[in-house]
């Protein structure tokens, strides 16, 4: 149960690209594909991720949200 390992696989906002982020801190990437910068929210066991620097306000507004537990379930 080491700390600081801990992987999250979230995607793009903007275009849905995968996203791998191993930091457990908030922060910022760059998504590879569309180029959109997002903001990644890391707070208990939920991530959020949100597109930033963008103008359309509907896509401003599709931050998604990711449980730890719902990604366990997954692998
Ligand atoms: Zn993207």
């Amino acid at each position: 149960m080491g700390s600081g390992a801990i992987k999250w696989h979230v995607h793009c906002s903007v275009c849905g690209a995968f996203i791998e982020k191993s930091a457990q801190s908030d922060s910022e990437v760059e998504c590879k594909k569309c180029r959109s910068t997002l903001e990644i929210f890391v707070k208990d066991d939920m991530v959020s991720v949100r597109p930033i620097h963008i103008r359309d306000e509907q896509l401003k507004s599709r931050m998604r949200t990711y449980s730890r537990k719902m990604m366990n379930q997954g692998s």
